[in-house]
């Protein structure tokens, strides 16, 4: 789909608007098909035929990468928050609009799988309700779980302090005394840290280690994986 040229810059994070007419200026920017260098910050254009410099342009079909959160980083964009999972990006990838944004969050304190994209839409139906996705957790907890919690947390009857409706039906499984995996199809507040701790049991530490298909397999703490950007269609 053709575009304004300056439009499609900023929404990649070249530049921003205002700076487009610069950029030209102090980048070659050609199409595929023809010669010149473009001048016209206006000139309606397909993504996809944009060269900046000889190269193609940086992701025009937009962002979607599986990424091993270390602790310490939020999801939030929020400087005040501290740290951002966003910081592991490239630059360019940071000043797109619309941002690059996590699908959900976890928490500071919480390693392990985060998805990240400029798909608004995606981002929607991956957190709605509806599409219960399941998302696998493993915690290290202080004290044991006890097994009654299986039954408990399977039946969907469990309701959280503060909550009227219970939980949706969760997976426990306690791997030993200090270890439990939970898989849980919806994602409220602290849910993994607040299921264990009605059950006395403190999270020490909570790794998500699945999401939907996709686990962080080859994926070092801190690095990501790019998936195709039609992954979940
Ligand atoms: N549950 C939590 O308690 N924290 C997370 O980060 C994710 C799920």
């Amino acid at each position: 789909m053709r575009r304004r040229l300056d439009q499609i810059l900023a929404s990649l994070g070249y530049c921003s608007r205002s700076e487009a007419r610069l950029f030209l200026k102090t980048h070659a920017v050609t199409l595929r098909d023809s010669d010149g260098v473009l001048r016209d910050t206006s000139a309606k254009v397909d993504p996809a035929n944009v060269l900046v410099d000889g190269a193609p342009l940086d992701h025009p079909e937009g962002i979607l990468v599986v990424l091993n959160k270390p602790t310490g980083l939020v999801c939030s964009h929020d400087p005040r928050e501290g740290p951002n999972v966003y910081s592991l990006l490239p630059p360019r990838w940071r000043a797109r609009n619309p941002q690059v944004t996590s699908v959900g969050r976890l928490d500071k304190d919480t390693s392990g799988l985060i998805l990240l994209t400029d798909q608004t839409a995606l981002v929607h139906r991956l957190t709605s309700p509806k599409h219960k996705v399941p998302k696998v957790y493993r915690a290290t907890v202080a004290n044991p779980v006890p097994p009654e919690a299986v039954g408990l947390f399977a039946s969907g009857s469990l309701v959280l302090d503060g909550e009227k409706q219970p939980c949706l039906p969760a997976q426990l499984r306690i791997l030993n005394p200090n270890t439990a995996e939970l898989t849980l199809t919806e994602g409220r507040y602290h849910q993994v840290r607040r299921m264990l701790a009605s059950q006395g049991s403190e999270v020490l530490a909570l790794h998500r280690e699945k999401f939907g298909p996709l686990d962080l397999d080859g994926i070092e703490p801190g690095a990501f994986r790019e998936l195709p950007i039609n992954f979940f269609d």
